[in-house]
C-alpha cells in the first residue's frame, strides 16, 4: 500500500495544524489530525461478510458506519492499544483480507471573514490585489483556521485613545468590571474615577476618546471585530482592547503621561487580576528616559509583552537608539515595517541587534492601497502607514499565541514569534530574526501537548463513596493549564462522568500541567 506518512503530510496541509483533540490521542499521538481509535477500512473484493466480521472480532473492532457508493467502512477500535493508530492501520493493510486502511482524518474549513473591506487588507492576505507580491502577508486566514482569538485576552493599546463607539470596535472594547460607568466615583478604588474603557493620563480627564485617530487605527489591526459583516477584520476576531490614552489629540505625549499609562496597565494586572497579556506601543523618540525604562521593567515583570514600533526615520537603531523599542529589556519586541512587496520600507528604522522582526506597515507611496486599512474615529475606515501600523500586527499575533497557549509566558511568546518569521532577503542583517511576522507559522508552532490525569470519586480509595466524597458522575474534569481557576480558551475540557484516567490534548507543550480540576455542574 502507499505510504501513510506521505498522506499524513498532505492531510495536514489541508487541515488546520495541531487540531485540538480533547480526550484523544491514546498512544501519545497528541495533536494528530485524526479521530483517535478510528480507521477507515476497505476489505479485499470477495472477502465475505462473515470473514470480515471474524476479522473485526479478532481485532476487538466494530463497524461504526458504512457508505452507499464506496465500500469503505468506518471502524472503531478498542481503546488501550499498545501500538499507534498508524501502526495499526499499516498492520491491517498488510493483512490479506484488507485492501487498505487509514486514519479517520480531521479536516477544517478555511474560513474567510465576511467583513466587507477584508479584501483590501493585503497585510493579512496578499493576493496582489493592490499590485503587491502575492503572499507578502502574515498568512492570517491560514492562522484563523487554528484560532481567531478569545475575549479572555486583554491587549492594552497605549496610544492616543480608542474610539470606543466605533461599530467595529465596540464588541471588543475592554470594560473595567470593577467600575460603575460614569457615576463620578472611583468604584474600584484604583485611583481613577470612571476608568471604564481605560484612562487618559495625558489630559487628566476620564475620556479615552481618540481625537487623533492613531490609537483607533492601531486597535483595529489588533482586534476589530472579525466576521461581523462590518468594516475590517482584526487579527483577533475576539479580544478585549484597553484604551490607555497617553498621546494627546495631536499625537504627542509626555514621560509622565506615558509612565502613568504603562503603570496603570501593570497595576490593573497585578492588583486587579485583569488578564492583560500584551501591550502595543506605537510611539517613541530618541530620549533615554529612566522612569519609562523602570515602568517597562515592572510591566514585563508582570508578564505583559511590550510590543514597540522601531520608528520611521530610516535609522539604524543599533547606532542611534530609539526608545522605548531599543531599551535592553527582554520583554520588549521591536518591530520594523514591510511593504506590499515584502520589502523593508524606505522609512523604517532597522537594527540587527535592537530590532527583532518586521511586520506589514504600509508603503506611504502613490497608492493608498499599499498602506494598512483599519478603523478610524467616527465609525470610519482609512489607510495609514508606519512602524506604528507594523507593531499592532505583532501585538495581535502575540495575543493569538497567548490565547491559544495560556501557559506561554511573554518570553516564550516572543521567542516563538521570532522563530517563525518568513525569512526575507531585505531583512537579512537588518532585523534580529531576519524575517517578517507570520501568524500561521506562529500558531502552527504552538505544539499540542499530551497530558494525563486521574480522577476518583472515592478519594480515600476505601471502596465506597463516603460523606464528603462526591460521585464523579455528572461532574466535569477540565484542564486548568494556567492555574487561574477557570477553563479558558485553549484549555481543553474532558467530557467525563466516571472515575478513571484521562488522556487530554492541550496546546502549550511547555512545563508541567495541573490536571484534573473537578468541578460540579454550573460552578
Ligand atoms: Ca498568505
Ligand atoms: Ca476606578
Ligand atoms: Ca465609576
Ligand atoms: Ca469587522
Amino acid at each position: 500500500m502507499e505510504s501513510l506518512e506521505d498522506r499524513r503530510v498532505l492531510s495536514t496541509l489541508y487541515s488546520a495544524g495541531g487540531s485540538d483533540n480533547p480526550g484523544g490521542g491514546a498512544e501519545g499521538e497528541a495533536g494528530e489530525d485524526y479521530v483517535p481509535d478510528q480507521l477507515m477500512v476497505r476489505f479485499e473484493p470477495g472477502v465475505s461478510t462473515t470473514q470480515q466480521e471474524a476479522f473485526l472480532t479478532e481485532q476487538s473492532a466494530t463497524v461504526v458506519q458504512e457508505f452507499q457508493t464506496i465500500d469503505w467502512k468506518l471502524i472503531e477500535l478498542a481503546p488501550g492499544r499498545s501500538v499507534t493508530l498508524l501502526d495499526t492501520a499499516n498492520t491491517w493493510a498488510d493483512d490479506p483480507l484488507v485492501k487498505a486502511a487509514e486514519p479517520n482524518y480531521v479536516f477544517q474549513s478555511r474560513v474567510i471573514p465576511d467583513d466587507p473591506f477584508y479584501t483590501f487588507q493585503w497585510d493579512l492576505n496578499n493576493v496582489g490585489q493592490t499590485g503587491g507580491t502575492p503572499d507578502a502577508d502574515i498568512d492570517a486566514p491560514e492562522a484563523w483556521d487554528i484560532f481567531t482569538g478569545t475575549s479572555n485576552t486583554v491587549v492594552a493599546v497605549i496610544d492616543s485613545g480608542i474610539d470606543y463607539t466605533h461599530p467595529d470596535l465596540i464588541p471588543n472594547m475592554w470594560r473595567n468590571p470593577g467600575e460603575i460607568p460614569f457615576d463620578g466615583l472611583d468604584n474600584d478604588n484604583n485611583g481613577y474615577i470612571d476608568d471604564v474603557y481605560g484612562i487618559n493620563p495625558s489630559a487628566g480627564t476620564t475620556d479615552r476618546m481618540d481625537g487623533d485617530g492613531h490609537g483607533t487605527h492601531v486597535a483595529g489591526t489588533i482586534g476589530a471585530a472579525g466576521n461581523n459583516t462590518e468594516g475590517v477584520t482584526g487579527i483577533n476576531w475576539d479580544v478585549q482592547l484597553m484604551a490607555v490614552k497617553v498621546l494627546d489629540d495631536t499625537g504627542v505625549g509626555t514621560t509622565a503621561g506615558i509612565v502613568a499609562g504603562i503603570d496603570y496597565v501593570t497595576m490593573m494586572k497585578t492588583q486587579y487580576n485583569i488578564n492583560i497579556l500584551v501591550s502595543n506601543n506605537s510611539w517613541g523618540g530618541y530620549f533615554y528616559s529612566q522612569p519609562i525604562y523602570d515602568a517597562i521593567v515592572a510591566h514585563t515583570d508582570a508578564d505583559i509583552l511590550f510590543v514597540a514600533a522601531a520608528g520611521n526615520d530610516t535609522n539604524n537603531n543599533d547606532i542611534i537608539p530609539s526608545y522605548p523599542d531599543s531599551y535592553d529589556i527582554d520583554g520588549i519586541v521591536s518591530v520594523a515595517a514591510t511593504g506590499v512587496v515584502d520589502e523593508l520600507t524606505w522609512y523604517s528604522n532597522f537594527g540587527v541587534t535592537t530590532v527583532d522582526l518586521a511586520a506589514p506597515g504600509g508603503t506611504l507611496l502613490t497608492s493608498a492601497g499599499w498602506d494598512i486599512l483599519s478603523t478610524v474615529p467616527g465609525g470610519g475606515y482609512d489607510y495609514k502607514a508606519g512602524t506604528s501600523m507594523a507593531a499592532p500586527h505583532v501585538a495581535g499575533v502575540a495575543a493569538l499565541v497567548r490565547g491559544l497557549a495560556p501557559n506561554f509566558d511573554l518570553l516564550d511568546t516572543k521567542q516563538l514569534l521570532l522563530d517563525t518569521v518568513d525569512l526575507l532577503p531585505d531583512l537579512d542583517g537588518n532585523v534580529l530574526s531576519g524575517g517578517r511576522l507570520n501568524a500561521f507559522n506562529a500558531l502552527s508552532a504552538v505544539n499540542p501537548a499530551h497530558v494525563t490525569g486521574t480522577v476518583w470519586s472515592d478519594e480515600n480509595r476505601n471502596g465506597s463513596i463516603d460523606a464528603g466524597e462526591q460521585p464523579i458522575a455528572n461532574w466535569t474534569v477540565y484542564m486548568d493549564l494556567d492555574n487561574n481557576g477557570d477553563l479558558d480558551a485553549g484549555e481543553p475540557s474532558a467530557i467525563t462522568a466516571v472515575d478513571g484516567t484521562y488522556d487530554i490534548t492541550a496546546y502549550g507543550g511547555l512545563g508541567t500541567f495541573t490536571v484534573a480540576q473537578i468541578l460540579q455542574p454550573n460552578w
